[in-house]
C-alpha cells in the first residue's frame, strides 16, 4: 500500500497521512455536529411504474449542506460515517424523516430508504424502523429498505434473519446497485427481497450493446420467475425507457423521470405538484 502510495505521490501531489486523517477528523465532527443541528435533509426522487407511468413512491436521499463545504455528496460522508460509527444515528434519522414526510402524502405513494451494512448488522434497525412507523402512524408496507449487495457478504445466516424480521413487520426490502457486487445470483437465491434495483451500469450500456441487453433481459426474467419487482436505476434517456419497457421491466428510476427534489426549498412547489398529480393520477386510476 505505501509503495502505491509512494508511486503516486511521484505523478501528483497527494496529501501525507497526517494531512489525509486531519482532514477525515474535521469530516467526523462535522458530521457529529449535523446531526445536532438539523443540518441533514432529504432528497426524494420518483419511482414510475413502467407500464402506467404513475409514481409510486420516492426514494429518500441524503444531503449535506455543510456550512463551509457546501453540498458534500453522500459517497464522500457515508463511508466515513460508516467507518466511524456514526451511520446508527444518521440512519435513524433518515428512517424517522423519512415516515415523518411519508405520512403526509397520498397513500398509495411508498418511500424508499437507504440501508447500510453496519444498520443490517445492528439489531437497531428493526426496533428504528417498527419506532418511526408507529410514531408517524403509517402502515409499514408503504415503507422499503434498500440494502446493497456488498452488505450482505459476512454473515449470511444472520443476514437472512434480519432480512425476515423486517419483512415480518410489514416493510418491504429492495436489492440496491444488482448486479455490481459479486455472487449477485447467490444473492437472489439466498435472500428474499421484493424489488431487484438493476444498476445503472446495465441500463447505461443496454443501449448500445447487445451482450448487456442480454444480461438486463435476464435479470428481468429471473426477478418474473422468483415473483420480485424489477426496477432499473438511473434511466436517463427515452431509448433506454423503451428497451426496459419491452423486456418487461416493472419500475424506473432515474432523470428521465425525476431528478431527486427536496421539499422545504425552492423546488417544493414542483414536489408538491408532482404529489398532487400522482394523487389526482390515483384517483382516476385506482391504485397501482
Ligand atoms: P443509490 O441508492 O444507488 O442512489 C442512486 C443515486 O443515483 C443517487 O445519488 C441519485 O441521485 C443518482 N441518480 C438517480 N438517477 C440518476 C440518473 O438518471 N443518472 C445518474 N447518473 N444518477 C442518477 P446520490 O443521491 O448521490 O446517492 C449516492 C448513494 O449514496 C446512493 O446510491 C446510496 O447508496 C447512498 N445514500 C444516499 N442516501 C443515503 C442514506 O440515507 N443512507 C445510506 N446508508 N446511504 C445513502
Ligand atoms: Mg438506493
Ligand atoms: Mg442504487
Ligand atoms: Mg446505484
Amino acid at each position: 500500500e505505501a509503495k502505491r502510495l509512494g508511486r503516486r505521490r511521484a505523478q501528483a501531489y497527494v496529501p501525507g497521512l497526517a494531512e489525509r486523517l486531519a482532514e477525515r477528523q474535521h469530516i467526523v465532527d462535522d458530521l457529529h455536529e449535523a446531526l445536532q443541528t438539523a443540518g441533514f435533509t432529504l432528497a426524494f426522487q420518483p419511482v414510475v411504474q413502467l407500464s402506467t407511468g404513475i409514481t409510486t413512491g420516492y426514494e429518500a436521499l441524503i444531503r449535506w449542506n455543510h456550512p463551509t463545504r457546501g453540498w458534500v455528496p453522500p459517497a464522500l460522508f457515508i463511508p466515513i460515517a460508516e467507518e466511524c460509527g456514526l451511520i446508527e444515528d444518521i440512519g435513524r434519522w433518515v428512517i424517522m424523516d423519512a415516515c415523518r414526510q411519508l405520512s403526509g402524502w397520498s397513500s398509495h405513494l411508498h418511500v424508499a430508504i437507504n440501508v447500510s451494512a453496519a444498520q443490517l448488522k445492528s439489531e437497531a434497525l428493526v426496533h428504528h424502523l417498527t419506532q418511526a412507523i408507529l410514531v408517524h402512524g403509517i402502515a409499514a408496507e408503504r415503507v422499503e429498505i434498500e440494502i446493497t449487495e456488498t452488505a450482505l457478504i459476512d454473515d449470511a445466516d444472520r443476514t437472512a434473519a434480519t432480512i425476515d424480521r423486517i419483512r415480518r413487520i410489514g416493510v418491504k426490502v429492495a436489492l440496491d446497485d444488482f448486479g455490481t457486487g459479486q455472487s449477485s445470483l447467490s444473492h437472489l437465491r439466498d435472500f428474499k427481497f421484493d424489488r431487484i434495483k438493476i444498476d445503472r451500469s446495465f441500463v447505461v450500456r443496454a443501449g448500445f450493446d447487445p451482450r448487456s441487453m442480454a444480461v438486463l433481459r435476464g435479470i428481468v426474467g429471473v426477478g418474473k420467475e422468483l415473483g420480485v419487482l424489477t426496477h432499473a436505476e438511473g434511466v436517463e434517456t427515452r431509448d433506454q425507457l423503451d428497451l426496459l419497457r419491452m423486456i418487461g421491466c416493472d419500475a424506473v428510476q432515474g432523470y428521465l423521470v425525476g431528478r431527486p427534489v427536496t421539499p422545504g426549498n425552492e423546488q417544493i412547489e414542483r414536489f408538491e405538484r408532482v404529489l398532487q398529480k400522482a394523487t389526482a393520477h390515483r384517483e382516476r386510476r385506482g391504485p397501482p
